[in-house]
């Protein structure tokens, strides 16, 4: 494959703002990044002009359960292309496949099928654009019935050590993050197994206390799924999970900033207490996004869309439509700094799955994901490891 040379406005990758900038990529891998007259084209480039434009890093989504019409959990290789796709036009160029609590029986099913396709079949950057799928992000089932959200409450256990070992061992080293209440008997147990095995814990669909979320910082966890949402509110004399991540700087927050699921006024506060290196936006997206209203399937169960909020029969938010081209958008309207905000949506994310040098970052040997932004950060091109950027213009 040609070496490919582009040229354009500025770049932020995200640490740093280069302007007139040119990027080298070669094969799946960018070689060189940097002001035009310092980088050195390589003899026989094909050139790219981007003008008015500005390069990052792919989005990394960690928390993302379908889109197109497809859940992850249906595992076929038809239905992870589809997802893999859909969210790539709006540039998310990786991925970390959610499950939803389910049967013990599907959910290995779900990540057996969905190993199979990371460690088997992946998807070759020749064949287009679409998201890498990093591994697994195993949501549930060992979650607070008080805090379930649309969980379904009969699959809801508690901590099993049993049953995390199944998930691994179906997951054959793709699983990345697990979301757990730590106020479940055996929690605390179970969070110290995840850590030995390379796991991300993260905090969520609980009622924990601050003591026991703060036990459970001490054992390990180190992220927060979708902070605010699916939790004990914050009380000034119970502050909960949330004040356990408020001050514990190590602590990453998951946020879905659609505009539905958590008020402005709690975003700016979450910003006033954390660090923007530990905040990641999420789109914990379903099925449905991508896709008119309608009825759809999260996991295992039903789910309707009406003026692309999704809820379930009880009338409870389940999940979202959101894609991170509108949560960079939302949070940039908000007042936060482009740099910023992008920081968490590329290197926040890859680096609490440990893939910073690979994912994230526009940087020599890291992945070619680039997205290409106009003024208004709407996605004006997309390339994924080197490839698809003639499909997405
Ligand atoms: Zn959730």
């Amino acid at each position: 494959m040609l070496p490919i040379a582009i040229h354009a406005d500025r770049a932020l990758t995200p640490f740093e703002e280069i302007s007139d900038v040119v990027m080298v990529i070669q094969g799946s891998k960018i070689s060189a990044v940097g002001p035009r007259g310092k980088v050195a084209m390589p003899r026989g480039a094909r050139e790219i002009a981007a003008k008015g434009k500005t390069i990052v890093p792919g989005f990394v989504d960690v928390h993302i359960h379908g889109a197109g019409g497809h859940d992850v959990m249906e595992g076929t290789p038809e239905a992870l292309e589809i997802i893999a796709a859909t969210v790539a036009k709006h540039g998310t160029t990786s991925l970390v496949a959610t499950t939803v609590t389910a049967s013990e029986m599907e959910t290995c099913r779900s990540i057996a099928d969905i190993a199979n396709f990371i460690l088997n079949e992946g998807l070759s950057p020749a064949r287009g654009l679409f998201a890498e799928i990093l591994g697994l992000h195993f949501e549930g089932p060992f979650i607070s019935q008080a805090r379930r959200g649309v969980h379904p409450p009969e699959w809801i256990v508690a901590p099993s050590r049993s049953m995390l070992m199944r998930f691994l061992a179906e997951a054959r080293g793709t699983g990345l993050i697990l979301t757990l209440a730590p106020e479940l008997p055996g929690a605390l147990e179970l969070i110290a197994l995840a850590r030995e095995a390379g796991l991300v814990v993260s905090l969520g669909h609980t009622d924990a206390n601050l003591k026991q979320a703060q036990a459970a910082i001490a054992a390990g966890a180190r992220h927060a799924a979708h902070v605010f949402n699916a939790m004990r509110p914050f009380s000034h004399r119970e502050t909960g999970v949330l004040g356990a991540v408020f001050i514990s700087p190590d602590v990453s927050a998951e946020l879905i900033a659609d505009g539905v699921h958590v008020d402005p006024t709690a975003i700016r506060m979450l910003l006033g207490l954390k660090s923007p290196d530990r905040v990641i936006l999420v789109s914990d997206g379903i099925s449905a996004t991508g896709m008119p209203d309608g009825k759809f399937k999260l996991g295992t169960f039903e789910v309707t869309v009406s003026g692309g909020v999704c809820r379930n029969a009880e009338g409870k938010l389940a999940g979202s439509t959101l894609t991170l081209d509108r949560a960079l958008r939302n949070m940039v309207a908000l007042g936060v700094p482009l740099s910023a905000a992008l920081r968490m949506l590329t290197a926040n994310p890859a680096r609490q799955i440990g893939l910073g040098s690979r994912k994230g970052v526009l940087a020599p040997g890291a992945d070619a994901d680039l997205v290409f932004l106009d003024a208004n950060l709407e996605v004006r091109g997309v390339m994924t490891r080197g490839a698809g950027l003639e499909m997405s213009i």
